[in-house]
């Protein structure tokens, strides 16, 4: 019998295999992936952004942990010799409009106590000749690296503290019983005390498969990018970011330099027909016929029939996706707009039809389970297998 298991090789499911292992380095530890290694999905298909907590509410497990998981990320690489760069961000006005949005942002980060600059066109413009607008809101403490490498690195730790890794091992069914939980895969049974997943686009299924009722839908929202050419690859030194709806704060393309030198467009949020949809053609009609068959996915839908449009038609139309970068960026042209692999958020959609905002754990007795992580859970992991590892904790205290 295993001490813990772990479903999900990402990084928040390597962050908390990797504390755990240092929290009970006596115990029997073990992780289990569907894929064949680390970081396939979230963790390694995203913009690689250290996030600074801008968006944040104050008060929220978000602008907590990622203001936490912003530090403990760079000492993280600084230790195992990760590259990262603090290039800073700069959230671009491009009207008046924006300019006043960036009035509310620029509360949001003094009450979140982010250092920050507000700075005038002529400001934006020194800072970044190849970018225009009416103000420019500057966090000189975001920054970039290569989740993946994390992830792989925290692998690497916890399989040197004698914690187990299983690839290949798809979590099919889990019964917790008193006294242990039984978790079965398509090859093999394990019996552990304590189970932990960190399941990402899968999280309503583990906790379906627990017997539990999540009360939310993990929606897939698919975020296309473009890779500008290499000849591009100094237009930008920071990361640039339009003023976000404040009711929509994941939207917006960004111009994002790339830890491996390279620039990315984007990404969009468009509705995948998959969970693991990564491209247009990618459909599964049992998914579909569950997602559509969920309450909350009609009503948080006909809530945001507008801005679900808008991003429909700019996944369609390269013409469109550039047109809303040239609002800042105006040299960019249709040739810049070079093919990229995309990623696919797991935002978990409450029974309401509420998009749910911040992290959200579900336990039981013996289990804990993530089940809304998305951006910047990439930031936060860190602090947030470690808020896990607490839980277990009081767990195991009870016996
Ligand atoms: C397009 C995009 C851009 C983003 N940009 C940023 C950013 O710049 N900065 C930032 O901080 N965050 C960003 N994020 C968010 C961040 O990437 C995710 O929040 C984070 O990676 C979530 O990690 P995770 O471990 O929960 O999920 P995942 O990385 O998706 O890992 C979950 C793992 O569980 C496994 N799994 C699922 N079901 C089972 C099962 N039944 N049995 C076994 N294994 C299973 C999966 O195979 C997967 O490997 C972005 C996300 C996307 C999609």
């Amino acid at each position: 019998m295993y001490d813990f298991i772990i479903i999900g090789g990402g990084i928040i499911g390597m962050s908390t295999a990797m504390q755990l292992s240092e929290a009970f380095p006596d115990r029997r530890i073990l992780l289990l992936e569907k894929e064949s290694g680390p970081a396939h999905h979230q963790s390694g298909r995203n913009s690689g952004v250290i996030h600074a907590g801008v968006y944040y509410p104050p008060g929220s497990l978000k602008a907590r942990f990622c203001r936490e998981g912003n530090r403990a990320t760079l000492k993280f690489c600084e230790e195992h010799g990760i590259e990262t760069r603090i290039c800073g961000k700069l959230l671009v006005a491009t009207n008046d409009l924006e300019l006043e949005r960036m009035q509310g942002l620029w509360e949001r980060t003094g009450a979140n106590g982010l250092e920050r600059e507000w700075l005038s066109p002529e400001g934006l413009r020194e800072r970044e000749p190849s970018i225009t607008g009416v103000g420019a809101l500057f966090v000189p403490s975001s920054g970039i690296v290569d989740y993946s490498r994390i992830t792989r690195a925290m692998a690497e730790t916890f399989e040197q503290r004698g914690g187990q890794l299983r690839f290949d091992q798809e979590v099919t069914g889990i019964r917790e019983r008193p006294g242990e939980v039984v978790v079965r895969t398509r090859s093999d049974e394990f019996s552990t005390r304590y189970l932990i997943s960190c399941a990402g686009l899968m999280a309503d299924r583990i906790v379906r498969m627990l017997g539990r009722d999540p009360g939310f839908i993990i929606c897939p929202f698919r975020g296309e990018y473009f890779r500008l050419p290499e000849a591009r690859n100094g237009i930008v030194d920071h990361l640039i970011y339009p003023i976000p709806d404040p009711a929509m704060p994941f939207l917006g393309l960004h111009l994002t330099p790339m830890i491996d030198g390279g620039v990315t467009l984007g990404p969009n949020a468009v509705l995948a027909l998959a969970r693991e949809g990564y491209r247009k053609s990618d459909v599964s009609l049992p998914e579909l016929a569950r997602l559509f068959t969920y309450p909350g996915v009609w009503r948080m839908l006909s809530s945001n029939v507008r801005p679900g449009l808008e991003e429909l038609r700019n996944s369609f139309s390269r013409r469109r996706y550039l047109a809303m970068v040239r609002r800042y960026c105006p040299e960019l042209t249709l040739d810049d707009l070079q093919p990229c692999p995309a990623g696919v958020r797991a935002q978990a959609v409450s029974r309401d039809g509420r998009l749910i905002d911040d992290f959200l754990f579900v336990n039981t007795r013996r289990t804990v389970n993530v089940c809304n992580a998305p951006s910047p859970a990439a930031t936060s992991a860190l602090p947030i297998g470690r808020y896990i590892v607490d839980k277990v904790k009081e767990q195991v205290e009870v016996g």
